[in-house]
C-alpha cells in the first residue's frame, strides 16, 4: 500500500528495522550517515536502496529537515556507490518516490539505484 509522505516517521517501518539490526540485509556500502543494500525483490539486474541512518520520511522530509552534513554525505554516497560498482559508463537509474502518487511504499527515504541493462522509458505509459 503506498503511503502518505506527509504522516509522521514510524519507527516500527522495515527500513528502520534493518538500521536497528533486527532484520537482516545485504549491505553494499555503509558510512556515518548512510546505509545501502540490496532490495529484496530486485527490478535489474542491479537494484540497491540508499537510506539515511536519520528518522526521514521520503525526498521531502530529508530535503526540508536534514543537515547539511547528512545530505551531503547522501548524495556522495549514491554516487560513489553507483560509480564503485562501475555503472557510469553504460550508465544508471536512480529513482526515489515520495508518497501515495509514485507508490512509495517504505515510509523511511530510500534512492534506488537501478543498473545493468538497458532501463527503458522512464515511466510507465
Ligand atoms: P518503494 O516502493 O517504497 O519506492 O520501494 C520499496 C522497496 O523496498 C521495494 O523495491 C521493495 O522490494 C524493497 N523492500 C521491501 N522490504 C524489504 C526488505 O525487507 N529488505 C530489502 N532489502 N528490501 C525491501
Amino acid at each position: 500500500m503506498p503511503i502518505d509522505a506527509t504522516l509522521p516517521y514510524d519507527e516500527t517501518n522495515i527500513f528502520a528495522r534493518i538500521l536497528r539490526g533486527e532484520i537482516p540485509n545485504k549491505t553494499v556500502y555503509e558510512d556515518e550517515h548512510v546505509l545501502a543494500f540490496h532490495d529484496i525483490a530486485p527490478q535489474a539486474p542491479e537494484h540497491i536502496l540508499v537510506i539515511p541512518k536519520g528518522a526521514y520520511v521520503s525526498w521531502d522530509d530529508f530535503s526540508a529537515r536534514a543537515g547539511d552534513a547528512e545530505i551531503a554525505a547522501f548524495v556522495r554516497a549514491v554516487g560513489k556507490i553507483a560509480r564503485d560498482a562501475g555503472h557510469v559508463a553504460p550508465g544508471y537509474r536512480l529513482l526515489a518516490n515520495t508518497g501515495h502518487d509514485a507508490g512509495q511504499e517504505v515510509p523511511h527515504l530510500h534512492v534506488h539505484i537501478f543498473a545493468g541493462r538497458p532501463l527503458g522509458p522512464m515511466l510507465a505509459r
